[in-house]
Protein backbone atom coordinates (compact mmCIF):
# COMPACT_ATOMS: atom_id res chain seq x y z
CA UNK A 1 0.00 0.00 0.00
CA UNK A 2 1.42 3.66 -0.87
CA UNK A 3 1.06 6.95 1.19
CA UNK A 4 0.32 5.43 4.51
CA UNK A 5 2.29 8.21 5.97
CA UNK A 6 0.02 10.76 4.10
CA UNK A 7 -2.67 9.48 5.91
CA UNK A 8 -0.90 8.95 9.79
CA UNK A 9 -2.31 11.36 12.09
CA UNK A 10 -5.00 13.03 9.60
CA UNK A 11 -8.39 13.66 10.97
CA UNK A 12 -10.98 12.27 8.73
CA UNK A 13 -14.30 12.47 8.28
CA UNK A 14 -16.73 9.95 6.40
CA UNK A 15 -19.76 10.74 5.16
CA UNK A 16 -22.49 7.90 4.84
CA UNK A 17 -21.94 4.40 6.22
CA UNK A 18 -22.92 1.82 3.38
CA UNK A 19 -20.11 -0.36 1.95
CA UNK A 20 -18.03 2.37 0.74
CA UNK A 21 -18.34 4.32 3.97
CA UNK A 22 -17.69 1.27 6.21
CA UNK A 23 -14.55 0.36 4.38
CA UNK A 24 -13.09 3.87 3.71
CA UNK A 25 -13.28 4.10 7.38
CA UNK A 26 -12.03 0.55 8.29
CA UNK A 27 -8.84 1.59 5.81
CA UNK A 28 -8.24 5.19 6.87
CA UNK A 29 -8.24 3.93 10.60
CA UNK A 30 -5.97 1.08 9.84
CA UNK A 31 -3.39 3.32 8.31
CA UNK A 32 -3.43 5.72 11.18
CA UNK A 33 -6.11 8.47 10.71
CA UNK A 34 -8.43 9.41 13.36
CA UNK A 35 -11.83 9.12 11.82
CA UNK A 36 -15.32 9.97 12.89
CA UNK A 37 -18.28 8.57 10.76
CA UNK A 38 -21.48 10.10 10.01
CA UNK A 39 -24.95 9.00 8.87
CA UNK A 40 -28.25 10.47 8.72
CA UNK A 41 -29.96 7.42 9.17
CA UNK A 42 -30.22 5.88 12.58
CA UNK A 43 -28.10 3.06 12.94
CA UNK A 44 -30.45 0.20 13.68
CA UNK A 45 -28.02 -2.30 15.48
CA UNK A 46 -25.86 -2.55 12.21
CA UNK A 47 -23.16 -4.78 12.76
CA UNK A 48 -20.94 -3.11 11.30
CA UNK A 49 -21.00 -0.17 13.56
CA UNK A 50 -20.71 -1.95 15.97
CA UNK A 51 -17.44 -3.83 14.61
CA UNK A 52 -16.25 0.30 13.35
CA UNK A 53 -16.92 1.39 17.44
CA UNK A 54 -14.96 -1.17 18.91
CA UNK A 55 -11.84 -0.34 16.91
CA UNK A 56 -12.05 2.99 18.03
CA UNK A 57 -13.92 4.75 15.15
CA UNK A 58 -16.56 7.65 16.55
CA UNK A 59 -19.73 6.74 14.60
CA UNK A 60 -22.36 9.34 14.63
CA UNK A 61 -25.81 8.21 13.05
CA UNK A 62 -29.28 9.82 12.55
CA UNK A 63 -28.52 12.87 11.78
CA UNK A 64 -25.61 15.26 10.79
CA UNK A 65 -24.90 17.57 14.38
CA UNK A 66 -24.63 20.96 14.15
CA UNK A 67 -21.16 22.24 14.51
CA UNK A 68 -19.73 18.85 13.32
CA UNK A 69 -17.31 20.46 10.90
CA UNK A 70 -15.62 22.36 14.15
CA UNK A 71 -13.61 19.17 15.29
CA UNK A 72 -10.94 20.26 12.81
CA UNK A 73 -11.46 17.59 9.76
CA UNK A 74 -8.39 17.92 7.15
CA UNK A 75 -10.65 15.81 5.14
CA UNK A 76 -13.96 14.46 4.32
CA UNK A 77 -14.36 11.29 2.56
CA UNK A 78 -18.48 11.06 1.39
CA UNK A 79 -20.50 8.87 0.10
CA UNK A 80 -21.42 8.98 -3.57
CA UNK A 81 -24.36 9.23 -3.50
CA UNK A 82 -24.70 11.82 -1.50
CA UNK A 83 -25.64 15.46 -3.02
CA UNK A 84 -23.60 18.29 -2.91
CA UNK A 85 -26.34 20.39 -1.22
CA UNK A 86 -26.14 18.62 1.52
CA UNK A 87 -24.85 21.06 4.25
CA UNK A 88 -21.88 19.37 5.69
CA UNK A 89 -20.81 18.75 2.06
CA UNK A 90 -21.64 22.36 1.24
CA UNK A 91 -19.89 23.59 4.56
CA UNK A 92 -16.92 21.46 4.36
CA UNK A 93 -16.15 22.68 0.98
CA UNK A 94 -17.14 26.82 2.07
CA UNK A 95 -14.30 25.87 4.69
CA UNK A 96 -11.76 24.78 1.89
CA UNK A 97 -11.63 21.19 3.25
CA UNK A 98 -11.19 18.53 0.61
CA UNK A 99 -14.26 16.53 -0.32
CA UNK A 100 -13.23 13.19 -1.83
CA UNK A 101 -15.25 9.99 -2.90
CA UNK A 102 -13.11 6.52 -2.08
CA UNK A 103 -11.84 6.43 -5.42
CA UNK A 104 -9.59 9.03 -4.74
CA UNK A 105 -8.47 6.92 -1.91
CA UNK A 106 -8.40 4.26 -4.03
CA UNK A 107 -5.75 6.06 -6.39
CA UNK A 108 -3.27 7.56 -3.77
CA UNK A 109 -2.76 3.58 -1.76
CA UNK A 110 -2.73 1.69 -4.65
CA UNK A 111 0.31 -0.12 -5.62
CA UNK A 112 -0.97 -1.40 -8.97
CA UNK A 113 -2.04 0.78 -11.77
CA UNK A 114 -5.92 1.61 -12.42
CA UNK A 115 -7.89 0.94 -15.21
CA UNK A 116 -11.55 3.40 -14.77
CA UNK A 117 -14.58 3.09 -16.88
CA UNK A 118 -16.93 5.44 -16.43
CA UNK A 119 -19.87 6.23 -19.18
CA UNK A 120 -23.67 6.56 -19.10
CA UNK A 121 -24.09 2.94 -20.11
CA UNK A 122 -22.54 -0.05 -20.81
CA UNK A 123 -19.65 0.62 -17.57
CA UNK A 124 -20.12 -2.65 -16.21
CA UNK A 125 -20.50 -4.83 -19.61
CA UNK A 126 -17.41 -3.15 -20.49
CA UNK A 127 -15.76 -3.64 -17.02
CA UNK A 128 -16.57 -7.61 -16.75
CA UNK A 129 -15.39 -7.59 -20.52
CA UNK A 130 -11.68 -6.06 -19.56
CA UNK A 131 -11.61 -8.03 -16.61
CA UNK A 132 -12.09 -11.34 -18.56
CA UNK A 133 -9.99 -10.82 -20.93
CA UNK A 134 -7.00 -9.78 -18.61
CA UNK A 135 -7.62 -12.87 -16.39
CA UNK A 136 -7.03 -15.06 -19.37
CA UNK A 137 -3.90 -13.24 -20.79
CA UNK A 138 -2.76 -13.71 -16.97
CA UNK A 139 -2.51 -9.95 -16.44
CA UNK A 140 -3.53 -10.52 -12.97
CA UNK A 141 -6.67 -8.05 -13.01
CA UNK A 142 -8.68 -7.34 -10.03
CA UNK A 143 -12.38 -5.99 -10.11
CA UNK A 144 -13.45 -2.56 -8.61
CA UNK A 145 -16.42 -0.44 -7.69
CA UNK A 146 -20.33 -0.90 -8.30
CA UNK A 147 -19.48 -4.34 -9.89
CA UNK A 148 -16.96 -5.93 -7.50
CA UNK A 149 -15.91 -5.12 -4.17
CA UNK A 150 -15.57 -1.38 -3.18
CA UNK A 151 -12.68 -0.28 -4.74
CA UNK A 152 -10.36 0.64 -1.80
CA UNK A 153 -10.91 -2.57 -0.35
CA UNK A 154 -9.74 -3.70 -3.32
CA UNK A 155 -6.51 -1.21 -3.69
CA UNK A 156 -5.14 -2.18 0.15
CA UNK A 157 -4.49 -5.17 -1.47
CA UNK A 158 -2.94 -4.76 -4.48
CA UNK A 159 0.72 -5.54 -5.97
CA UNK A 160 2.50 -3.91 -8.14
CA UNK A 161 2.15 -6.57 -10.58
CA UNK A 162 -2.22 -6.13 -10.60
CA UNK A 163 -4.44 -4.40 -12.44
CA UNK A 164 -7.32 -2.16 -10.78
CA UNK A 165 -10.30 -2.30 -13.28
CA UNK A 166 -12.37 -0.06 -11.35
CA UNK A 167 -16.12 0.55 -12.72
CA UNK A 168 -16.46 4.48 -11.95
CA UNK A 169 -19.78 6.54 -11.96
CA UNK A 170 -20.00 10.24 -12.95
CA UNK A 171 -20.55 10.34 -8.50
CA UNK A 172 -17.49 9.22 -7.76
CA UNK A 173 -15.50 11.17 -10.16
CA UNK A 174 -17.02 14.11 -8.87
CA UNK A 175 -15.00 13.48 -5.77
CA UNK A 176 -11.48 13.13 -7.43
CA UNK A 177 -8.23 15.82 -7.00
CA UNK A 178 -5.60 13.72 -8.33
CA UNK A 179 -7.16 10.80 -9.65
CA UNK A 180 -4.89 9.53 -12.27
CA UNK A 181 -5.97 6.31 -14.06
CA UNK A 182 -3.23 4.50 -16.25
CA UNK A 183 -6.42 3.28 -19.06
CA UNK A 184 -9.60 5.35 -19.10
CA UNK A 185 -12.36 4.57 -20.75
CA UNK A 186 -15.72 6.81 -21.80
CA UNK A 187 -17.93 4.72 -23.44
CA UNK A 188 -20.78 6.93 -23.80
CA UNK A 189 -22.61 10.28 -23.20
CA UNK A 190 -26.47 10.65 -22.82
CA UNK A 191 -28.35 12.87 -20.34
CA UNK A 192 -28.79 11.08 -17.63
CA UNK A 193 -28.59 11.80 -13.62
CA UNK A 194 -29.25 15.18 -14.50
CA UNK A 195 -31.25 15.95 -10.85
CA UNK A 196 -28.08 15.27 -9.29
CA UNK A 197 -25.61 16.85 -11.39
CA UNK A 198 -27.96 19.98 -12.12
CA UNK A 199 -26.59 20.17 -16.04
CA UNK A 200 -25.66 17.98 -18.91
CA UNK A 201 -22.19 20.24 -18.73
CA UNK A 202 -22.15 19.52 -14.81
CA UNK A 203 -22.57 15.86 -15.62
CA UNK A 204 -20.55 15.74 -18.29
CA UNK A 205 -17.51 17.54 -16.87
CA UNK A 206 -17.58 14.73 -14.23
CA UNK A 207 -17.07 12.21 -16.33
CA UNK A 208 -14.02 14.18 -17.87
CA UNK A 209 -12.78 13.90 -14.42
CA UNK A 210 -11.68 10.24 -15.53
CA UNK A 211 -9.10 11.43 -17.77
CA UNK A 212 -8.40 15.35 -16.63
CA UNK A 213 -5.19 14.20 -14.71
CA UNK A 214 -3.72 11.72 -17.36
CA UNK A 215 -0.36 12.46 -18.88
CA UNK A 216 0.89 11.99 -21.94
CA UNK A 217 2.10 7.87 -20.75
CA UNK A 218 -1.49 7.16 -19.87
CA UNK A 219 -4.36 6.39 -22.58
CA UNK A 220 -7.93 7.75 -22.98
CA UNK A 221 -10.08 5.59 -25.14
CA UNK A 222 -13.24 7.39 -26.60
CA UNK A 223 -16.36 6.55 -28.33
CA UNK A 224 -15.11 8.83 -31.19
CA UNK A 225 -19.03 8.56 -32.42
CA UNK A 226 -20.10 11.19 -30.33
CA UNK A 227 -19.88 14.65 -31.08
CA UNK A 228 -20.17 16.08 -27.42
CA UNK A 229 -17.52 13.72 -25.93
CA UNK A 230 -14.93 14.39 -29.11
CA UNK A 231 -14.71 17.75 -27.93
CA UNK A 232 -13.87 16.97 -24.44
CA UNK A 233 -11.01 14.52 -25.86
CA UNK A 234 -9.76 17.58 -27.57
CA UNK A 235 -8.72 18.77 -23.83
CA UNK A 236 -6.80 15.87 -22.51
CA UNK A 237 -2.96 15.34 -22.44
CA UNK A 238 -3.62 11.75 -22.68
CA UNK A 239 -2.80 9.85 -25.55
CA UNK A 240 -5.80 9.38 -27.49
CA UNK A 241 -7.26 6.12 -28.35
CA UNK A 242 -10.29 6.75 -29.93
CA UNK A 243 -13.13 3.66 -30.84
CA UNK A 244 -15.44 3.87 -33.94
CA UNK A 245 -17.94 1.57 -35.46
CA UNK A 246 -18.27 3.44 -38.53
CA UNK A 247 -16.08 1.60 -40.52
CA UNK A 248 -12.57 1.46 -40.40
CA UNK A 249 -10.27 4.44 -39.41
CA UNK A 250 -6.61 5.12 -39.46
CA UNK A 251 -6.20 5.59 -35.72
CA UNK A 252 -7.57 3.98 -32.49
CA UNK A 253 -10.36 1.13 -32.74
CA UNK A 254 -12.42 0.53 -35.10
CA UNK A 255 -15.19 -1.87 -36.84
CA UNK A 256 -17.20 -2.30 -39.89
CA UNK A 257 -19.72 -5.53 -41.12
CA UNK A 258 -16.41 -7.85 -41.19
CA UNK A 259 -13.92 -6.70 -38.40
CA UNK A 260 -12.52 -5.00 -36.07
CA UNK A 261 -9.29 -3.05 -36.72
CA UNK A 262 -6.67 -1.77 -34.51
CA UNK A 263 -4.61 1.18 -35.98
CA UNK A 264 -6.42 0.26 -39.43
CA UNK A 265 -5.20 -3.25 -39.16
CA UNK A 266 -7.10 -5.97 -39.45
CA UNK A 267 -7.10 -7.46 -35.71
CA UNK A 268 -10.40 -9.97 -35.57
CA UNK A 269 -12.84 -10.69 -37.65
CA UNK A 270 -16.68 -10.04 -36.61
CA UNK A 271 -17.71 -13.74 -36.84
CA UNK A 272 -15.98 -14.80 -33.76
CA UNK A 273 -18.29 -12.61 -31.22
CA UNK A 274 -20.63 -14.02 -29.21
CA UNK A 275 -21.85 -10.96 -27.33
CA UNK A 276 -24.96 -9.58 -29.62
CA UNK A 277 -25.84 -6.00 -30.08
CA UNK A 278 -24.11 -2.28 -31.70
CA UNK A 279 -23.62 -1.23 -28.01
CA UNK A 280 -21.73 -4.33 -27.06
CA UNK A 281 -19.34 -4.24 -29.97
CA UNK A 282 -19.18 -0.65 -28.73
CA UNK A 283 -18.29 -2.12 -25.55
CA UNK A 284 -16.16 -4.35 -27.44
CA UNK A 285 -14.03 -2.46 -29.20
CA UNK A 286 -12.82 -0.42 -25.96
CA UNK A 287 -12.56 -3.08 -23.45
CA UNK A 288 -10.34 -4.75 -26.17
CA UNK A 289 -8.42 -1.59 -27.08
CA UNK A 290 -7.88 -1.62 -23.15
CA UNK A 291 -6.79 -5.07 -23.35
CA UNK A 292 -4.15 -4.50 -26.01
CA UNK A 293 -2.71 -1.12 -24.45
CA UNK A 294 -2.24 -3.37 -21.20
CA UNK A 295 -0.22 -6.09 -23.47
CA UNK A 296 -2.46 -8.40 -23.51
CA UNK A 297 -2.04 -11.42 -25.76
CA UNK A 298 -4.87 -11.64 -28.82
CA UNK A 299 -4.97 -15.49 -27.94
CA UNK A 300 -6.73 -14.07 -24.86
CA UNK A 301 -8.34 -11.50 -26.06
CA UNK A 302 -10.24 -13.65 -29.08
CA UNK A 303 -11.11 -16.44 -26.16
CA UNK A 304 -12.93 -14.08 -24.40
CA UNK A 305 -15.10 -12.49 -27.77
CA UNK A 306 -15.77 -16.27 -28.87
CA UNK A 307 -17.44 -17.22 -25.57
CA UNK A 308 -18.44 -14.03 -23.57
CA UNK A 309 -22.37 -14.19 -23.77
CA UNK A 310 -23.19 -11.60 -21.32
CA UNK A 311 -22.94 -9.98 -17.98
CA UNK A 312 -26.26 -11.35 -16.11
CA UNK A 313 -29.30 -9.60 -16.25
CA UNK A 314 -28.07 -7.67 -19.28
CA UNK A 315 -28.32 -9.19 -22.70
CA UNK A 316 -28.04 -12.31 -20.86
CA UNK A 317 -28.21 -15.10 -22.94
CA UNK A 318 -29.98 -17.90 -20.67
CA UNK A 319 -30.29 -21.47 -23.10
CA UNK A 320 -31.71 -22.46 -26.55
CA UNK A 321 -34.40 -24.80 -26.34
CA UNK A 322 -36.09 -25.94 -29.40
CA UNK A 323 -34.33 -23.67 -31.68
CA UNK A 324 -35.65 -20.69 -29.51
CA UNK A 325 -32.96 -18.74 -27.85
CA UNK A 326 -33.87 -17.12 -24.25
CA UNK A 327 -32.16 -13.62 -23.39
CA UNK A 328 -32.51 -11.79 -20.13
CA UNK A 329 -32.37 -8.01 -20.12
CA UNK A 330 -33.98 -6.95 -17.20
CA UNK A 331 -31.44 -4.61 -16.56
CA UNK A 332 -33.07 -2.45 -19.15
CA UNK A 333 -35.16 -0.63 -16.58
CA UNK A 334 -36.12 2.18 -19.45
CA UNK A 335 -36.48 2.70 -22.90
CA UNK A 336 -33.10 3.52 -24.12
CA UNK A 337 -31.98 0.64 -22.83
CA UNK A 338 -35.27 -1.72 -24.29
CA UNK A 339 -33.91 -0.41 -27.54
CA UNK A 340 -30.49 -1.17 -27.65
CA UNK A 341 -31.85 -4.51 -27.15
CA UNK A 342 -34.24 -4.60 -30.15
CA UNK A 343 -31.39 -3.37 -32.26
CA UNK A 344 -29.06 -6.09 -31.35
CA UNK A 345 -31.22 -8.92 -33.19
CA UNK A 346 -32.22 -9.57 -37.08
CA UNK A 347 -34.54 -11.95 -36.59
CA UNK A 348 -38.12 -12.00 -34.75
CA UNK A 349 -38.33 -11.51 -31.32
CA UNK A 350 -41.63 -12.30 -28.75
CA UNK A 351 -41.04 -9.40 -26.34
CA UNK A 352 -41.63 -9.47 -22.64
CA UNK A 353 -42.10 -6.10 -21.19
CA UNK A 354 -43.32 -3.93 -18.96
CA UNK A 355 -43.09 -3.39 -15.01
CA UNK A 356 -43.72 0.12 -12.59
CA UNK A 357 -45.27 2.58 -14.18
CA UNK A 358 -43.68 5.93 -13.88
CA UNK A 359 -46.24 7.44 -16.16
CA UNK A 360 -43.17 7.47 -19.12
CA UNK A 361 -44.05 7.11 -22.84
CA UNK A 362 -42.79 4.26 -24.79
CA UNK A 363 -42.80 6.01 -28.23
CA UNK A 364 -39.14 6.21 -28.65
CA UNK A 365 -39.32 2.37 -28.90
CA UNK A 366 -42.15 2.66 -32.21
CA UNK A 367 -39.19 2.55 -34.64
CA UNK A 368 -37.53 -0.68 -33.36
CA UNK A 369 -40.48 -2.13 -32.93
CA UNK A 370 -40.49 -3.60 -36.55
CA UNK A 371 -38.65 -6.91 -35.97
CA UNK A 372 -41.25 -7.78 -32.67
CA UNK A 373 -43.90 -10.15 -34.10
CA UNK A 374 -45.15 -10.59 -30.60
CA UNK A 375 -45.28 -9.20 -27.14
CA UNK A 376 -46.54 -10.62 -23.81
CA UNK A 377 -46.82 -7.85 -20.99
CA UNK A 378 -46.11 -7.93 -17.24
CA UNK A 379 -46.39 -5.90 -14.05
CA UNK A 380 -48.09 -2.42 -13.76
CA UNK A 381 -47.92 -0.54 -17.14
CA UNK A 382 -49.14 -4.41 -18.64
CA UNK A 383 -51.85 -2.61 -20.40
CA UNK A 384 -50.48 0.27 -21.73
CA UNK A 385 -47.83 -1.61 -23.25
CA UNK A 386 -49.97 -3.49 -25.04
CA UNK A 387 -51.79 -0.66 -25.94
CA UNK A 388 -48.64 0.84 -27.60
CA UNK A 389 -47.28 -2.37 -29.32
CA UNK A 390 -51.07 -2.87 -31.15
CA UNK A 391 -50.32 0.95 -32.30
CA UNK A 392 -47.21 -0.60 -34.08
CA UNK A 393 -48.42 -3.20 -35.61
CA UNK A 394 -47.87 -6.22 -33.54
CA UNK A 395 -50.75 -8.36 -33.63
CA UNK A 396 -50.02 -11.27 -31.13
CA UNK A 397 -50.20 -9.42 -28.02
CA UNK A 398 -51.13 -11.09 -24.62
CA UNK A 399 -51.35 -9.89 -20.55
CA UNK A 400 -49.35 -12.39 -18.07
CA UNK A 401 -49.95 -12.21 -14.55
CA UNK A 402 -46.65 -13.59 -13.44
CA UNK A 403 -42.89 -14.17 -14.66
CA UNK A 404 -44.05 -18.14 -15.12
CA UNK A 405 -46.83 -17.10 -17.17
CA UNK A 406 -45.31 -14.81 -19.30
CA UNK A 407 -42.68 -17.28 -20.35
CA UNK A 408 -45.16 -19.88 -20.96
CA UNK A 409 -47.26 -17.25 -22.85
CA UNK A 410 -44.47 -16.27 -24.89
CA UNK A 411 -43.38 -19.92 -26.34
CA UNK A 412 -46.29 -20.94 -28.41
CA UNK A 413 -45.88 -17.81 -29.91
CA UNK A 414 -42.32 -18.20 -31.21
CA UNK A 415 -41.40 -19.99 -33.91
CA UNK A 416 -37.84 -22.16 -34.30
CA UNK A 417 -35.30 -19.42 -35.02
CA UNK A 418 -36.76 -17.03 -32.92
CA UNK A 419 -35.48 -14.96 -29.85
CA UNK A 420 -37.37 -14.62 -26.94
CA UNK A 421 -36.43 -11.86 -24.98
CA UNK A 422 -37.28 -10.31 -21.46
CA UNK A 423 -36.43 -6.00 -21.80
CA UNK A 424 -39.19 -4.85 -19.77
CA UNK A 425 -38.17 -0.94 -20.65
CA UNK A 426 -39.69 -0.33 -17.28
CA UNK A 427 -37.90 -0.71 -13.44
CA UNK A 428 -39.14 -3.77 -11.55
CA UNK A 429 -40.24 -1.90 -8.40
CA UNK A 430 -43.86 -3.02 -8.56
CA UNK A 431 -43.19 -6.37 -8.48
CA UNK A 432 -39.76 -7.41 -7.56
CA UNK A 433 -37.35 -5.58 -4.94
CA UNK A 434 -35.10 -5.08 -7.80
CA UNK A 435 -33.68 -6.03 -11.49
CA UNK A 436 -31.50 -8.85 -10.61
CA UNK A 437 -34.38 -11.03 -8.84
CA UNK A 438 -36.96 -9.83 -11.75
CA UNK A 439 -34.07 -11.63 -13.87
CA UNK A 440 -33.38 -14.19 -11.68
CA UNK A 441 -36.91 -15.06 -11.50
CA UNK A 442 -37.11 -15.19 -15.52
CA UNK A 443 -34.28 -17.58 -15.94
CA UNK A 444 -35.93 -20.01 -13.82
CA UNK A 445 -38.72 -20.00 -15.65
CA UNK A 446 -37.13 -20.63 -18.79
CA UNK A 447 -35.31 -23.40 -17.30
CA UNK A 448 -38.38 -24.98 -15.64
CA UNK A 449 -40.21 -24.50 -19.36
P1 LIG B 1 -23.97 0.44 -16.81
O1 LIG B 1 -23.08 -0.31 -15.90
O2 LIG B 1 -23.32 1.68 -17.38
O3 LIG B 1 -25.37 0.67 -16.28
P2 LIG B 1 -24.44 -2.03 -18.29
O4 LIG B 1 -23.28 -2.67 -18.95
O5 LIG B 1 -24.91 -2.59 -17.00
O6 LIG B 1 -24.16 -0.48 -18.14
O7 LIG B 1 -25.67 -2.04 -19.31
C1 LIG B 1 -26.95 -1.52 -18.91
C2 LIG B 1 -27.91 -1.49 -20.10
O8 LIG B 1 -27.46 -0.45 -21.00
C3 LIG B 1 -27.90 -2.80 -20.89
O9 LIG B 1 -29.02 -3.57 -20.59
C4 LIG B 1 -27.92 -2.36 -22.34
O10 LIG B 1 -29.22 -2.44 -22.83
C5 LIG B 1 -27.46 -0.90 -22.35
N1 LIG B 1 -26.08 -0.71 -22.89
C6 LIG B 1 -24.97 -1.41 -22.56
N2 LIG B 1 -23.90 -0.94 -23.24
C7 LIG B 1 -24.31 0.09 -23.98
C8 LIG B 1 -23.69 1.00 -24.89
N3 LIG B 1 -22.39 0.93 -25.16
N4 LIG B 1 -24.47 1.95 -25.47
C9 LIG B 1 -25.79 2.04 -25.21
N5 LIG B 1 -26.45 1.20 -24.38
C10 LIG B 1 -25.74 0.25 -23.77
Amino acid sequence: MKNREFFKGMNVLVLGLAKSGVAAANLLHSIGATVTVNDASPDGGNEEVKSLREAGVTVICGGHPPGILDKGFDLVVKNPGIPYHNPVVHEALQRGIPVWTEIELTYRISEAPIIAITGSNGKTTTTTLLFHMLNIGKKHPLIAGNIGTVSCSVAEKAMEDNIIVLEASSFQLMGTEAFRPKISIWTNLYDSHLDYHGSSEAYAEAKFAVTKNQLESDYFIYNADQPEIEKYAASTTATKIPFSLKGRTEFGISADEEGIYWNGEPYVSRSLIMLPGQHNLENILSATAAAILSGCDKIAIENVLSSFTGVRHRMQFVKESKGRKFYNDSKATNTLATKSALTAFNGPIVLLAGGLDRGHSFEELRPYMTNVKAVVCLGETAARFAEFAKSCGVLDILLADSMEDAVQKAFPLSDEGDTILLSPACASWDQYPNFETRGDHFIEAVMNL
